[in-house]
């Protein structure tokens, strides 16, 4: 195939991507589900984990949320698949309004294969994995032995290190 720069990324292998999704407004399962299909348009959802029910990390003044991590492959480069994740927290009606306030559907590029970025508008592996039991969970029940690139580090001896244990993560529905 002839390269040309907008055909970039499509000449390599697909890349496994995970994402972190949240939702605590509005009908929170109903958006993740939706959050799901629409992902779906565009790339391969290899793996769901379960749903979570979340006590809220940052603003505790706010509602419970729903979390859970996907595993997808995508010929999509990394600001290709913020585009296409900001774009559906749009279409999920989230306002981007302060830090931490509560939303519809929030999107997070946890990993990008085993790549480090970090530019103005894209810090991958995202920043904030190895505090978050909301992410560690769920990320640990689908992919327990995948290793964070920077800390070399698996997701279960990340789960494993959590200072604030995994106390207010309850499973609420198992993924596929
Ligand atoms: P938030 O409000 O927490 O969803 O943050 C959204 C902002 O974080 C966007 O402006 C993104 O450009 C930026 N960002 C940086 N790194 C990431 C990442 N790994 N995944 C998603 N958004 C990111």
């Amino acid at each position: 195939m002839k390269r040309t720069s907008s055909s970039r990324q499509a000449d390599y292998k697909p890349v496994n991507v995970y994402l972190g999704l949240g939702s605590n407004l509005g009908d929170r399962q109903h958006n993740l589900n939706m959050a799901l299909e629409l992902l779906a348009q565009r790339v391969k959802v290899v793996k769901v984990s379960s749903t979570y029910d979340t006590e809220p990390v940052g603003n505790p003044d706010q509602p419970r949320f729903l979390n859970l991590v996907a595993r997808i492959q995508t010929r999509l480069a990394p600001l290709e698949l913020l585009t296409l994740t900001q774009g559906i927290e749009l279409m999920l009606g989230r306002i981007r309004d302060k830090p931490n306030a509560p939303r519809s559907l929030d999107i997070d590029i946890l990993f990008y294969g085993d790549q480090v970025i970090k530019n103005r508008k894209l810090t991958i592996p995202h920043p904030r994995i190895e505090e978050r039991a909301f992410v560690l969970v769920p990320l640990a029940e689908i992919a327990p032995k995948l290793i964070h690139p920077v800390s070399g580090k698996s997701a279960e001896k990340l789960l494993a290190a959590l200072k604030q244990g995994v106390q207010g993560v309850f499973k609420l529905s198992n993924g596929g």
